[in-house]
């Protein structure tokens, strides 16, 4: 098969091994940069083009979409989508997962595990908001945030007042989530690909710091999750629509309770810490799956 990957960068890790395990199993892989690529919007024959050429024989395409592109990129795959050409994760799953609110809505409505979380677009009624999601200390998040960047605890009721007056005041939309303390600085990462959980690593934020995040100084290790938490990432995943996604949760006192869904996950901290082949996973899942015309959506949304 020749399968494009779509990602900004051939040295990145993931990248690498999405190539690595692709031609280890014989096909042609590609890395496209998405947003050198450019393409007509027409009813008959879509195409894509890229540095000059027309882009052709793709089988699939694996989005390695950055948060930063999301509103670009999530147009290539759409294009490759309303060509015809499989993509492992669908647009408008990536988008649903982008936004933190919507893909909370979403889980929510089919029962899943959540910290009570509260919206507000006002900052009027602050101190109500602060109330209704059971007070300090809480938990202020941007909504578009990624890599821990724009998580902020909020040990009081004043300071997350002042937190939430601050990004609100620069135009940013943000939640407030009650504090799961008893998660003790550490998360729970299922990578999951088609609709299983093919790896997962628990990690600890470095001292002192609660959130979790590999970026913010974090640290792995593999383990054995619980049926509960298995069958919440299954689901968690395919309620977002995403055939591989990194689901994060945290072990409250009331059961896991889902953080995220991401549907670019990297692969150097999972390979790393669980020492399993997530890449050849998602390549293996791509075999089975990849056919023309086979995305759900084809382009739609
Ligand atoms: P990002 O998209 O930036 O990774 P997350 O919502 O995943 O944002 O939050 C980053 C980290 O902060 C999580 O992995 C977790 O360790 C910690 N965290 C986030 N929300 C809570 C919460 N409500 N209670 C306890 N820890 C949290
Ligand atoms: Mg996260």
């Amino acid at each position: 098969m020749k399968i494009a990957i779509l990602s900004r960068k051939e040295s990145l890790y993931s990248t690498r091994r999405l190539v690595e395990a692709g031609q280890s199993r014989g096909h042609e892989m590609q890395v496209i940069d998405p947003l050198r690529c450019y393409m007509n919007i027409t009813p008959h024959n879509p195409s894509m083009h890229y540095r000059g050429e027309v882009l052709e024989g793709v089988d699939a395409v694996i989005p390695r979409i950055g948060a930063s592109i999301t509103f670009y990129g999530t147009a290539v795959v759409r294009q490759f989508e309303m060509m015809g050409t499989y993509s492992v994760n669908e647009s408008v799953a990536i988008t649903r997962s982008r936004d933190k609110l919507r893909s909370l809505q979403l889980l929510a409505r089919k029962g899943i595990g959540l910290a009570v979380t509260g919206y507000a677009h006002s900052t009027k009624y602050t101190s109500d908001l602060i109330q209704m999601v059971g007070g300090a200390p809480l938990v202020v998040k941007l909504l578009e945030g990624t890599q821990g960047i724009g998580v902020v605890l909020a040990e009081t009721n004043k300071a997350a007042e002042s937190v939430i007056e601050a990004f609100r005041g620069l135009d940013a939309e943000i939640l407030v989530q009650e504090f799961i303390r008893e998660a003790n600085g550490s998360d729970i990462r299922c990578f999951v690909v088609g609709g299983k959980v093919v790896a997962s690593m628990m990690r600890k934020g470095k001292e002192g710091e609660f959130r979790s995040n590999l970026h913010r100084g974090g640290t792995g290790t593999s383990i054995k999750i619980t049926p509960e938490e298995r069958s919440t990432a299954v689901r968690a995943a395919q309620i977002m629509g995403l055939n591989v996604a990194g689901v994060d949760m945290l072990r409250s006192n009331h059961g896991p309770v889902v953080m995220e869904v991401n549907s670019s996950p990297g692969l150097e901290g999972i390979e790393t810490y669980t020492g399993k082949d997530v890449a050849g996973t998602v390549i293996e899942f791509i075999e089975k799956s990849a056919k023309p015309n086979q995305t759900r959506t084809r382009g739609r949304g």
